[in-house]
């Protein structure tokens, strides 16, 4: 079929999904939206969004009916951060209705071994990752698999302060047991989140846009002096609110792009048919301005909602304001008319 007007672009209502059918629409599709009940009333307010399919949890997009309406409005699901936070790798794989870029992928986002192989195998420079709780000698950051947006990470930096924030963990509900959290050498220097699309029809990577995380309450805490910092013992939190925007010296885009070659290529290599559209490198740049990568997602972020106008980087790719939204329904549009959809969706 060579009729964009046939396909519409569907998602989740959460994370990204503004951006996404605003970009859809841009570029002439017809947009569809999963919208949780308690949400309606957000999402209904937005024209660019053709139809809105209500269900009482997402979980229910692996049901019969909600599957059958996707095939039948011809959809293409785009993944985003919500969607494979309730829907494990396992379900992603399963459903019928296709999915924009490798659904294979995600496995390697959500399991904390494959995710490390990937980084490695892409020659990025990665925190040491501390075996058991015995080794812990120096600051560490304590975290829960998948994408949990940072809530209920916390530090240790021996034995004890990482018992006492597993204990508080257990108290509120968070974790079962210990056996649930990873631990990591912690990086000091600034955040960064390097948000790029992977063109597997012009071959090209793009720098899309940079962020940092706005979160509750470590970006708080400098907010309140020392003593009373003390006297109240905080534990910080890493609890995402928001996204703020970020531009890096430009001798620091070599390397920027070579690190997202590098993944590119170790994707194909290890995960066929490879990375396809939008990923970001997340990771800290210290004093000498080396990029330590402690993450990646393998799929659109929502750093990326900042850019709906085009960021500082799209910019210098795009004469037209270009969101990540936008450039993923360009790459379908781009796929159908040169009929190679199949190549870009799985
Ligand atoms: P994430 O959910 O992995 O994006 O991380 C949430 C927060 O934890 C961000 O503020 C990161 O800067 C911070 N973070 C994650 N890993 C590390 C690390 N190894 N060292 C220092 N900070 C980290």
């Amino acid at each position: 079929m060579n009729d964009k007007d046939a396909y519409t672009i569907a998602t989740l209502g959460s994370h990204c999904s503004l951006q996404v059918l605003k970009g859809a629409k841009d570029e002439g599709f017809r947009t569809l939206l999963i919208c949780e009940r308690q949400r309606l009333n957000l999402y209904k307010r937005f024209k660019f969004i053709d139809e809105i399919l209500v269900v009482e949890n997402f979980s229910e997009i692996l049901d019969q009916t909600c599957q059958q309406r996707l095939m039948e409005s011809n959809s293409i699901i785009i993944p985003h951060g919500t969607f494979i936070a309730y829907l494990n790798s396992e379900k992603i794989e399963r459903i019928s209705p296709p999915i924009f870029g490798n659904k294979w992928i995600f496995r390697w986002e959500a399991d904390r071994g494959l995710k490390q192989r990937l980084m490695e195998e892409s020659k990025l420079s990665i925190p040491r990752s501390i075996g058991s709780k015995d080794d812990i000698e120096d600051l560490c950051i304590v975290k829960l698999h998948g994408a949990a947006g940072g809530r209920g990470y916390f530090l240790a930096w021996d034995k004890k302060s990482f018992d006492e924030g597993v204990e508080k963990l257990i108290k509120n509900n968070t974790i079962k047991g210990e056996e649930e959290l990873y631990i990591q050498e912690y990086v000091s220097g600034v955040p960064a989140y390097l948000q790029f699309f992977y063109s597997p029809i012009t071959k090209e990577i793009e720098l899309m846009g940079i962020d940092r995380r706005y979160e509750s309450d470590i970006d708080g805490i400098g907010r309140i002096p020392s003593k009373q910092q003390l006297a109240v013992h905080l534990e910080p939190s890493y609890n995402v609110v928001g996204n703020i925007p970020l531009v890096l010296r430009e001798s620091l885009l070599c390397e920027v792009y070579a690190m997202g070659e590098r993944f590119v290529e170790a994707a194909s290599r290890l995960v066929p048919p490879g990375m396809m559209g939008p990923f970001c490198l997340e990771g800290i740049y210290d004093r000498e301005g080396k990029f330590i990568t402690f993450e990646f997602s393998a799929r659109i972020v929502a750093g990326t909602n900042l850019y709906l106008e085009g960021s500082p980087y799209s910019g210098l790719i795009f004469d037209e304001p270009m969101s990540m939204g936008r450039r993923v329904a360009r790459e379908i549009k781009i796929a159908d008319g040169k009929d190679i959809l199949q190549q870009i969706i799985t």
